[in-house]
């Protein structure tokens, strides 16, 4: 079958011809509906190596951690999954039986320092292929819903969902705000996860007028970067700050810009993985603001966001890609220029 492999540090991609997996027990095969590029991706293989990433994601290894497919096969073992039916994976995979995966949080798995992998796709064979093999644990059931867009919100939908979910306290009430810097794959739909469960105000900002004017057609108040931007952004207000601020770049200025926008007893969840560093200070911060990272999501909260997905309240914008220009999706993001999240659907819409 046909694959996205990353054999080497600080290398592009190559599409090339792998073997076809068996499910091991407990394992389900999956005929590949969709596998979303995400820009963790392009960390991973163009900035990372052996000194500066977890020994889990030595390559190599099929890419592609934000997956869907048809169940097509299963492992020994496995029981109460049907053949054909259409489901998302939650990439994450932790030790199974530790306190956080025992909630569905693989991601903060208590025994990760001795597992061999991160996730499908980061460190074990991801989606980014004609067919990949998952742990039936790890399936989250689409019932009748298109997989092929669905494939980003395993990723680009639950990572934000887990972190609004966090910073619900923040936005309970009237008169909220919410603010959203940086308006990609997961940008976006944290605006739309943002008016779907909360009464929050959004604000949003991206260095694209493009994604700016996605996010204002969804509602949001979009303000372009400048130097006086956290002043523009705090007079939305009325001069008290944003309640809960999400920063989906994460570089130092954008750390920055949420840290002089975040109200006092506010909140900012750090999402991008850029490394930005941020100077603390007891008497620049505001009083109780609090500064705080988050990777992925868990289980249980996959099934939320499908829920939404399905009722229609929030919908991945997706620009799909065949399987034969797969790596043209992973050009195409580093280039900035995607429309939507980039899906290779290596079998169209079929089954
Ligand atoms: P993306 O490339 O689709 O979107 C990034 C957006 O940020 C783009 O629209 C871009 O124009 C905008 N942007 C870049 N620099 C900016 C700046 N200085 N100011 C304002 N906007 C700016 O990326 P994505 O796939 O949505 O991922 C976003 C980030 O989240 C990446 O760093 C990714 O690695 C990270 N991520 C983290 C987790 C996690 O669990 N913490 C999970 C998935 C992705
Ligand atoms: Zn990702
Ligand atoms: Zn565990």
């Amino acid at each position: 079958m046909r694959a996205v492999m990353f054999n080497q540090w600080k290398t592009f991609p190559t599409l090339e011809d792998v073997e076809k997996p068996t499910p091991g027990p407990g394992e389900v095969l999956l005929k590949v509906a969709g596998a979303g590029a995400c820009h963790s991706d392009v960390a991973v293989y163009h900035d990372m190596d052996d000194t500066s990433a977890p020994p889990q994601l030595k390559p190599s290894y099929i890419l592609g951690h934000e997956n869907s497919g048809w169940v097509e096969e299963v492992g020994a073992g496995v029981t109460g999954i049907t053949i054909g039916d259409a489901f998302l994976v939650y990439g994450p995979i932790g030790c199974g039986h530790c306190p956080a995966c025992s909630r569905g949080q693989d991601t903060y798995c208590q025994n990760q320092a001795d597992m061999p992998y991160m996730a499908s796709g980061l460190g074990r064979n991801g989606g980014m292929a004609e067919y990949m093999t998952v742990p039936a644990r790890n399936l989250v059931p689409l019932g009748d819903a298109d997989p092929v867009a669905a494939a980003p919100l395993s990723d680009a939908g639950l990572t934000p969902y887990h972190a609004i979910k966090n910073s619900l306290p923040k936005l309970q009430g009237g008169g909220k705000t919410a603010l959203v810097i940086g308006l990609g794959g997961l940008g976006q739909l944290a605006v739309q996860i943002l008016t779907a469960i909360t009464g929050a105000t959004v604000i949003a900002t991206d260095s694209k007028p493009d994604a700016m004017e996605r996010a204002a057609s969804r509602g949001a108040i979009t303000v372009p970067s400048g130097d006086d931007q956290a002043a523009r952004i705090r007079e939305l207000t009325g001069g008290r700050g944003v309640d809960a601020v999400f920063d989906f770049v994460g570089i130092a200025p954008t750390v920055a810009l949420s840290m002089q926008s975040v109200a006092v007893q506010g909140r900012v969840t750090i999402v991008g993985i850029a490394g930005g560093v941020y100077d603390w200070g007891f008497f620049t911060v505001p009083y109780e603001a609090e500064l705080l990272s988050t990777y992925w999501g868990t289980i249980e909260e996959l099934y939320e966001v499908v829920a939404l997905y399905r009722a229609g309240k929030i919908t991945p914008d997706v620009e799909i890609f065949d399987m034969e220009h797969a790596l043209d999706a992973y050009t195409k993001l580093e280039s900035g220029k995607l429309s939507g999240r980039a899906v290779v659907a290596p079998h169209g819409q079929s089954k």
